[in-house]
């Protein structure tokens, strides 16, 4: 009998825990065996990824209570880190969402799960997170159904208020003025913040009152004039052009092609006009020919310094991009016919909006998970799903990087046709069509074995749900490091969904996790290819 067929440490099927490593792994959603991610940077995966729509295996709710409860743990080690650290993702712009953030704060600024000392430091800390009205509203909503309203909440709440400068308050009070339920009116009435200048009581006065007790600012008399029915085109232009207003404080019948054309070079942010650029096409703005105002738009999307200050999120412009390219669906009057020069500048956008990365001249092996798992489901809530993302994310190195093989893989290999000048819309669409089956996250390893192909950095992008392989990914690293003699060939594993589950080892100093559209993946790749972490 051949005990070792049965028992090995160098090859055990992934349904079964490696032999001496059973208190490291555990059973997957899938019914396979991973490795258990520290508690540490499951958080990291559920800021940046959060549990919205859930995933293949498990349900929204299911996967918020889990996230949720890793939160409260790591709050109950630390409750300083954990408000640091969602701070730090938050203002960096990391995250594709601000919502996980600003959840995980209320559980911060909770006295059922944090201490006095944490607490203080989440409301010290609001303004950061809860950086316009709209996160105030979502924070306040979460807070509202985890606590009371006592005094620290209060005073942190009213801080967020009084703090800002007269033109700043107005600005936020007009452009974010209801959200999930709640208003400004909802907020001040629970807060009850104390003005300081009367120019700040004039403001509290006009939202209690709903406008009608008019504050003596110039910004929100205009945004009041621009709401009558009364006034004409000429009038509101004049307006929004002297005050720089934005479109969300002008009536939707008023948004005459005219309008857009205006706001767009007045009052528009970086974000309004992602989120815009169909309906500026569609009014003829930004179409083909419109020269100038398209270098306005290109130069304005490739401009990294604009990118990082409004905190644009490659995940929000490869959505825009690929809703962009799409001319707004087959049907109805919002249409149009996409300009080829705003593609390429989303283009251009998505890679700027990561964090910088140099070239480390080492060898990768790019492996996509593309299996059914990873085509059900958003990432992070936005509609792309994990195995688009992930060959979207892989695009980022395969573009850095020199020397790189990219393959895609199931419970097989999978022929990708992917290349380096490939158009973003082009990698989803192919990425899809070959999305299905089995999952067995050992075979880029086994690839890279087969084919003779040396390998410094196996970068893995998957949901960790590995189940069909004979052999752990693990071992099939550690037998790819003996065989091709690259003793220290390291794996990055780069966590497409908020579960606690990876292939990585967490005892291995050469195998790491990191989290899939984390703005600062590509960064921390390459930081770790070349020894620095
Ligand atoms: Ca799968």
């Amino acid at each position: 009998m051949k005990y070792t067929k049965h028992y090995s440490t160098k090859r055990t099927p992934q349904a079964q825990k490696i032999p001496g490593r059973e208190n490291d792994q555990a059973q997957n959603n899938a019914g396979g065996v991973s490795f258990v991610l520290d508690k540490w940077k499951m958080l990291d995966r559920f800021l940046i990824l959060g549990s919205e729509g859930g995933t293949f295996y498990v349900g929204e709710q299911k996967l918020t209570i889990e996230n949720a409860s890793n939160a409260v743990k790591c709050i109950a080690e630390d409750g300083i880190r954990v408000v640091d650290r969602v701070v730090e993702i938050s203002t960096e712009g990391r995250a594709p969402k601000n919502d996980p953030a600003l959840f995980v704060l209320a559980l911060c600024s909770c006295e059922d799960f944090a201490n006095m000392e944490t607490r203080n430091h989440a409301f010290d800390q609001l303004s950061k997170v809860a950086r316009i009205g709209t996160h105030l509203f979502h924070y306040v909503d979460f807070c509202t159904d985890l606590r009371g309203w006592g005094r620290g909440l209060k005073k942190a709440v009213s801080n967020w208020y009084l703090e800002k400068d007269i033109d700043r308050l107005a600005f936020q009070i007009t452009k974010y003025q209801k959200r999930d339920g709640w208003s400004h009116k909802d907020v001040i009435s629970l807060a009850h913040p104390k003005p300081e200048t009367v120019l700040q009581n004039e403001i509290f006065q006009y939202i209690t009152t709903e406008g009608e007790r008019k504050p003596r600012n110039e910004f929100i008399n205009a945004v009041d004039i621009v709401k009558h029915p009364n006034i004409d085109e000429k009038n509101t232009l004049e307006l929004v052009e002297k005050y720089n207003l934005p479109m969300e404080v002008v009536p939707t019948d008023k948004r005459t092609p005219k309008m857009y054309e205006r706001v767009l070079h007045n009052g528009a942010g970086l974000t309004w006009i992602m989120r815009n650029l169909g309906n500026l096409t569609r009014h003829g703005i930004i179409s083909n020919g419109k020269w100038d105002n398209v270098e306005f738009v290109r130069n304005r999307l490739e401009d990294e310094n604009q990118l990082a200050k409004a905190r644009l999120h490659p995940l929000q412009i490869l959505v825009a991009l690929r809703t962009y390219a799409s001319g707004g669906g087959m049907r109805g009057k919002n249409t149009w016919i996409p300009n080829p020069d705003i593609i390429e500048a989303l283009d251009n956008s998505f890679y700027k909006a990561f964090k910088f990365v140099e070239p480390t001249g080492k060898r990768y092996l790019l492996g996509i998970d593309v299996s059914g798992s990873m085509t059900f489901e958003t990432i992070a809530g936005l509609p792309i799903t994990p195995a688009e993302a992930a060959a979207a994310q892989a695009m980022v190195t395969y573009k850095t990087e020199e020397r790189v093989v990219p393959m895609a893989f199931a419970g097989d290999f999978r022929r990708l046709g992917m290349s380096r000048n490939q158009r973003l819309d082009d990698v989803l669409n192919d990425t899809y069509a070959m999305s299905f089956g089995n999952t067995d996250c050992a075979l880029p390893m086994l690839y890279a074995k087969q084919e003779n192909i040396d390998v410094d950095v196996f970068v893995v992008l998957t949901d960790n749900e590995t189940w069909y392989g004979d052999v752990h990914p693990i071992q099939a690293l550690q037998d790819y490091r003996r065989t091709s003699g690259i003793e220290d060939a390291k794996l990055v594993v780069v966590g497409m969904t908020g579960t606690r589950y990876s292939i990585a080892d967490p005892r291995d100093p050469s195998t790491l996790d990191v989290v899939g559209f984390d703005t600062a993946t590509p960064q921390i790749i390459s930081q770790f290819a070349i020894g620095d972490i």
